[in-house]
């Protein structure tokens, strides 16, 4: 017999041999019908696997991210069982479960495949869907899947088995299908209920484009339909909501070939919109006594020798910029913290000058691929909202909390009310692996923690996920469509300020290693801006959009009127246009919607005779007809109605 522990902590004795599946039978059958996988002494398993010593066990439905991760993994076998039958002949590299759904890296060799033959290998992935066959894991000899593969004459597996230990290796089988893999999946493939393939894509064997490119199909499986009806909705809505299309609609950002892909524009009405995000930030930072500070964007080879950043510059980096002086070289600015470093030694510190706290919005240049990049979420070249804290250890708590505090105050003004955090600390197996005393990580992570929970943040703790120079708390943010996205960071660092030998003279009169702390709010104003146009629709909060007012004449007569109005507007700090062409109202009314603005004001003969306008919202709501002043009262409380003073 074996003892098996539940997660409420109950132990029950079972026959050794027992599965994850008979333990939820032994439940109720309702239980036993949605386990997916379970959780083994903290190892995802296949529910079917026998158990033969004591464990802790946890059954993973698809509420459990490992539990749709088996869901997932387990349809691209299928998808490849699917293509393998309808294509006979083709190779199968990997097919890993993603975020959302799955792919498939196939060879199609001599045939072609589209993303027409989709319908097709739908339909037969629900045809052996339903046969409900059994995922059985079977432990395989390094030999006997070398030959397995060879007859098969797949040279991708060969290459992946290279790479595997004798003794390690297992196969997956369904139904006719075969796969080398490590599992886990779900019991049989009568659980995946509704079936969806995206989209296909070239990739490279290995990611290199040195090698073969293979057609990557992703796919998505659900374990009811109406759950698939809804997730296509979903897309749809984000379709809507691009920010790549939304931000030429609103003419926000461009991009030019001439410029350089992954290098954005910023037009008029989006340079104004980050100007306010900015001056909005600076202002709370101000009164959290930030002081601000500017540094170049390029920096001597030195710098970056002492920061560390120069070995890891390499070929597939931004190379570096040559001078007239033999042998000079000067980087492209990757990142402002060792800017930020030099200017911290520009003179000598003591205990009661820290903390100190440099803040910048430093554009920063990294070199991604170009098949990386995409809209202003990927980009060659961004700003972020950086700033960095030189504090005592003792002081990192408290500091901690502040930050904390600011980044609070950006996702309350700019509507993002659900969100996360995630608090990285280090391996407690491998702690050689870090930088920095024991004593001072001690300190900081639970700092972070009891700072954390101080704030009520909901978080997530995860070990082994801190850098090798400190922990750090990153906030996830979940969007409109339910997306999740890393937006804000805070992290601690010991080992620039080591390399860089900063310090400060203690109230003993020794020299002390200041605490480093980068924090962005933002993270970029690039990914920002995505992120909120896609969250927000294009329909940002009032205070931050680009025109709050557009006046809609409904013929020239009332040019003049409207130009009234508008002055009115402008000198109460009322963004506002006037639609000066001769289109009908409806027309111009459409644009306006288009366009997003929040506020169209109609004016015809009764409101200029009467000094009045009538008001339309975005969206349709007509709030009838009213004076310009009280117009401005309106405009004017809902414009600070969500953004209140930055109070420490
Ligand atoms: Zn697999
Ligand atoms: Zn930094």
């Amino acid at each position: 017999m074996i003892n098996i522990t539940l997660p409420d902590g109950t132990v029950k004795e079972y026959p050794k041999g027992t599965t994850a599946m008979q333990v939820a039978e032994g439940i109720s059958s309702g239980l036993a019908r949605n386990v997916l996988a379970a959780e083994i002494d903290g190892e995802v398993w296949d529910a079917t696997r026998s158990i033969n010593t004591d464990v802790s066990l946890r059954l993973l439905t698809w509420n459990d991210d490992n539990g749709k991760m088996a869901m997932w993994h387990s349809s691209a076998h299928l998808m490849a069982e699917a293509i393998e039958a309808l294509y006979p002949g083709v190779k199968l590299a990997i097919g890993p479960p993603i975020e959302n759904g799955f792919y498939y890296d196939i060879d199609f060799g001599d045939h072609n495949f589209s993303s027409d033959h989709f319908p097709k290998v739908e339909k037969k992935m629900t045809e052996l869907a339903r046969q409900k066959n059994c995922f059985e894991r079977i432990e395989i000899s390094k030999t006997d899947a070398i030959s397995y593969f060879q007859e098969k004459e797949d040279e991708y597996k060969l290459e992946l088995l290279e790479g595997l230990t004798d003794g390690e290796i297992t196969f997956y089988k369904q139904g006719e299908f075969t796969d080398l893999c490590r599992g886990p999946h779900i019991p049989n493939t009568g659980f995946i209920k509704a079936i969806k393939l995206l989209t296909t894509a070239g990739a490279y064997w290995r990611g290199d484009e040195k090698n073969k490119q293979l057609t990557r199909i992703y796919g998505i499986t659900f374990p009811k339909n109406k759950e698939l009806t809804q997730y296509l909705e979903m897309l749809e809505e984000a379709k809507k909501r691009d920010h790549r299309k939304l931000g030429k609609e609103m003419e926000l950002f461009t991009f030019s070939q001439k410029v350089g892909q992954g290098l954005p524009l910023w037009l008029p009405k989006g340079a104004a919109l980050r100007e306010r995000l900015e001056g909005f930030l600076k202002k709370a930072q101000m009164i959290s006594g930030y002081e601000p500070v500017i540094t170049p964007h390029i920096a001597h080879k030195d710098l970056y020798v002492c920061s560390g950043h120069y070995e890891k510059y390499g070929e597939d980096s931004f190379q570096p910029i040559k001078t007239p002086n033999e042998g000079e070289e000067f980087f492209l600015k990757p990142m402002n913290c060792p800017h930020h470093c030099e200017i911290y030694k520009s003179k000598p510190r003591s205990y009661k000058d820290l903390p100190v706290r440099y803040a910048e919005f430093g554009t920063v240049y990294r070199y991604e691929q170009s098949g990386e990049l995409h809209g202003l979420t990927r980009v060659r070249g961004f700003t972020q909202d950086d700033a960095h804290l030189f504090v005592r250890p003792d002081q990192v708590e408290d500091e901690f909390e502040k930050v904390i505090d600011l980044v609070l105050y950006v996702f309350k003004a700019l509507g993002f009310e659900e969100f996360t955090a995630q608090i990285s600390l280090r391996d407690k197996e491998n702690r050689e692996k870090y930088i920095g005393t024991d004593e001072n990580w001690e300190l900081a992570e639970n700092a972070i923690i009891n700072s954390s929970a101080k704030k009520g943040l909901v978080t997530v703790i995860e070990y082994g996920e801190a850098a090798f120079y400190g922990p750090k708390l990153d906030f996830m943010v979940k969007d409109a469509l339910g997306r999740t996205w890393q937006l804000g960071t805070i992290q601690v660092d010991y080992n620039l300020p080591e390399r860089f030998e900063l310090e400060y003279t203690g109230s003993d009169n020794k020299k002390h290693r200041p605490v480093m702390i980068h924090r962005a709010p933002f993270g970029s104003l690039e990914r920002f801006v995505a992120v909120l146009l896609e969250h927000c629709g294009g329909n940002f909060p009032l205070w931050l959009t680009p025109d709050q007012v557009c006046i809609l004449p409904i013929s020239d007569k009332y040019m003049d009127y409207s130009k009234e109005v508008l002055n009115s507007l402008k000198i109460s700090d009322i963004r506002a246009e006037i639609d000066e062409r001769g289109e009908k109202t409806g027309r111009k009314i459409r644009d306006a919607e288009v366009r997003k603005i929040p506020f169209m004001l109609i004016v015809g003969e009764r409101e200029a005779a009467e000094g009045k306008v009538s008001v339309r919202r975005h969206g349709g709501e007509d709030l009838g007809s009213m004076s310009l002043e009280d117009f401005k009262t309106l405009t004017h409380k809902e414009i600070t109605e969500n953004i209140d003073e930055f109070v420490v």
